[in-house]
């Protein structure tokens, strides 16, 4: 079994693109395409055909591109069964279930929160999980469709994948996320330390992805509501009452 290589490429204003090639063949997928020139262009650098488009949920920064991609390339696209707003698919995802892709098994997770439906693809093979807008490095996606309950249960999936589970995320927002999380964890040393290297890479101009599971458990404060640090910060030992307030921190830092 062969592992796949991961082409993370920007696309509109700060989403990203995933594309993951197979490397027995000239053909790839992308993972929530939404910009149809840099789309093209990543799969003409790699000399790649587009077989499958993995969706994570419907909001149009992640599938603005998919109608087009499918005519040119007359790629399989494949979403959440429930999730009815997404473009019509040719394989839809149930909960738990898996999808087969190059040789490897990818693990449909659903995530509600950010959306109520809302997928993250895990790769059981080689722990990688791409996450869409449910969870970011520092961070996690806006609260639009679900509840605290809802989304704390999410990201308690999410933390118990394997540590070393890389994560590919929907959009850059690692800095921003930093100062939000110094904010309510100014003492927390790998959190600063980890700063520092986010800040050279956007000086630099590159991506803050994949990070990593083990580190995010550490640092991400909304991986760490049943935390007693943030028990004690927020006056409650309810993880669903403390993400429920640091989100609505987090929507108005
Ligand atoms: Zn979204």
């Amino acid at each position: 079994m062969q592992k796949p290589n991961i082409y993370i490429f920007p696309q509109l204003v700060d989403n990203y693109g995933y594309l993951i090639k197979n490397p027995h063949a000239k053909e790839a997928a992308i993972v929530d395409p939404s910009d149809l020139e840099i789309c093209e262009r990543i799969l003409d650098l790699n000399d790649c055909s587009l077989s499958h488009i993995l969706l994570t949920h419907h909001h149009d920064d992640h599938i603005a591109a998919v109608e087009d991609l499918k005519k040119k390339y007359n790629s399989k696209v494949i979403g959440y069964d429930l999730d009815k707003q997404l473009p019509s698919l040719d394989i839809a995802m149930k909960d738990n279930g898996e999808l087969s892709l190059y040789g490897n098994t990818y693990k449909i997770i659903s995530t509600p929160g950010h959306t109520m439906q809302h997928i993250c693809y895990y790769n059981i093979d080689f722990q990688m999980l791409f996450a869409g807008d449910t969870l970011f490095s520092l961070g996690c996606g806006r609260m639009f469709e679900g509840t605290p309950e809802l989304f704390w249960e999410s990201l308690t999936k999410i933390k118990k994948l394997p540590t070393e589970t890389k994560i590919y995320c929907g959009h850059e927002y690692t800095l921003n996320n930093f100062k939000f999380a110094l904010s309510i964890d100014s003492k927390n040393q790998e959190l600063k330390k980890y700063g520092e290297w986010i800040v050279k890479q956007n000086i630099d101009l590159r991506p803050t992805m994949p990070c990593e599971l083990s580190k995010e458990l550490k640092i991400n404060p909304f991986l760490r509501c049943d935390d007693s640090y943030f028990f004690e910060l927020y006056q409650s030992e309810d993880p669903i009452e403390i993400f429920k307030k640091m989100r609505q921190a987090k929507d108005n830092f």
